[in-house]
């Protein structure tokens, strides 16, 4: 290890290995990065799932520097910036219903605490204050801050972090791949697992349940995506029962399933959505909360000189953020972008799938330009068969993908060309080879 590696500690990484076989990446253009020493790769993950428009897009670039020289900070209690109302409405324009006024953060795990503070403050602010309950669910990522892990549903975080908040229960998940396994789109089985959240009604009272949060299609814990009538089911029972429906659409927003957001791919408009990543074409950190109308107007009944909702950021609609937001959806809007992945998606869901045959392929998901493709486990080596998959191809095939447990993940850049859905697909089946 050199000592120039040293003192970075780096976020959800296996340092110590990484250091003996570092990944530096230090320049990136459209679809492509390019290491420090000048190997180029090809991104299958859209950096993290969010350089949704392609990387280092001119018009994005110059706003941000043009931001930075106008207007570099402004506090955002008591003052705003013109960028902020005007990136807010065309958030607001492009998402489902009367989901209609947004709320600016710094991250995805931001605007999950943000939105779980929002629901239980609802509740409260109309007087049912005694719903303080939070439903989550199994193999639920929400972000790292203390009310993220405890609604998702990662074993991993109980496991090094004990315990979590309470008052929080959660749904089982919805994969199943006895039923399911190689489902084109989303799987025909299990839209009665919704009803777990009836169960739970059942056994909590439904009066104490203020949300229910859940992704429309989990992405860090696999790439699952949702049975035909879950979501639907899950919204029927949030109204029945007077709970705020909350989708984490930190992955599935902006354009990853085919629409601007999830909601709109499957048809379901939730209370309160999270967004970040693609907000920004991943250039400069940004999340939201987006909520319905009814949600603000319960705030707003109070005395007029008191603050509504108590809670802020001081980056929260931050000008640099603001301005690569609006470049952002500029790019998006010109380029068609946030439905281009309903139209690569026959393409996209084919080519993925020819993988069935592929060494140690279990089971393969996919829905717009999101895809994974789970390996047979290796209980007890050293590291897992997906992540030998990622480092032949990182290392060996010039192609970034990401893996998470046994699942290889993808989700490129939604500008994404036919040959290059074919180059990641074939270089996982090389690697798969490689590694069997
Ligand atoms: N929610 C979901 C659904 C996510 O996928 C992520 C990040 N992958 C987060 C929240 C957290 O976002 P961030 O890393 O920006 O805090």
């Amino acid at each position: 290890m050199t000592a120039a590696l040293d003192a970075y500690w780096m976020p959800f990484t296996a340092n110590r290995q990484f250091k003996q076989q570092p990944r530096l990446l230090a320049r990136s253009s459209g679809m492509h990065y390019w290491t420090d020493d000048g190997r180029q790769i090809l991104d299958g993950v859209a950096g993290l799932w969010c350089v949704n428009a392609g990387h280092a897009r001119p018009r994005i670039v110059q706003a941000i520097a043009e931001q930075a020289a106008e207007l570099d900070y402004a506090p955002p209690f008591q003052m705003a910036h013109p960028k902020a109302f005007e990136l807010a409405e065309r958030v607001a324009a492009l998402a489902p219903g009367d989901m209609n006024k947004v709320f600016f953060t710094n991250s995805g795990s931001e605007s999950v605490e943000t939105a779980l503070k929002m629901a239980l403050a609802y509740h409260r602010v109309r007087g049912e204050g005694h719903r303080t309950r939070l439903i989550g669910r199994e193999r639920g990522y929400h972000g790292v801050n203390f009310g993220g892990i405890s609604v998702g549903g990662m074993v991993a975080n109980r496991k090094m972090f004990g315990n979590m908040l309470g008052g929080v229960d959660h749904l089982r998940h919805t994969h199943d791949p006895a039923k399911n396994a190689f489902s084109v789109g989303q799987p025909a089985h299990g839209a009665d697992l919704a009803d777990d959240l009836e169960r739970l009604c059942a056994l909590h009272d439904a009066s104490t349940i203020a949300a229910v949060i859940v992704e429309p299609v989990a992405g860090s814990t696999g790439v699952l995506v949702p049975p035909q009538g879950y979501l639907q089911r899950l919204r029927e029972l949030c109204d029945k029962h007077g709970i705020l429906l909350i989708f984490d659409e930190v992955i599935t927003g902006f354009g990853r399933t085919g629409a601007p957001f999830g909601a709109q791919t499957f048809g379901v408009t939730p209370d309160l959505m999270t967004v970040a990543k693609g907000l920004t074409n991943g250039c400069v950190p940004m999340g939201a909360v987006i909520a319905r109308q009814h949600v603000y107007d319960a705030f707003m009944q109070g005395p007029e000189h008191l603050i509504e909702f108590f809670h802020g950021y001081t980056y929260s609609a931050h000008p640099l953020a603001c301005a690569a937001g609006l470049a952002t959806l500029d790019t998006y809007a010109e380029e068609g972008l946030l439905t281009r992945a309903s139209e690569l998606q026959g393409y996209f869901a084919e080519a993925l799938h020819s993988l069935r045959d592929a060494p140690h392929v279990i089971d393969i998901r996919n829905i717009g330009l999101v895809g994974g493709i789970e390996l047979t486990p290796r209980p007890g080596a050293p590291t897992q068969r997906a992540f030998d998959v990622f480092l032949d191809a990182f290392h060996k095939q010039g192609v970034l993908l990401r893996t998470t447990g046994d699942t290889i993940a993808l989700s490129p850049p939604l500008i994404i060309e036919r040959t290059q859905i074919d180059q990641l697909v074939d270089t996982i089946r090389t690697a798969l080879k490689r590694v069997a």
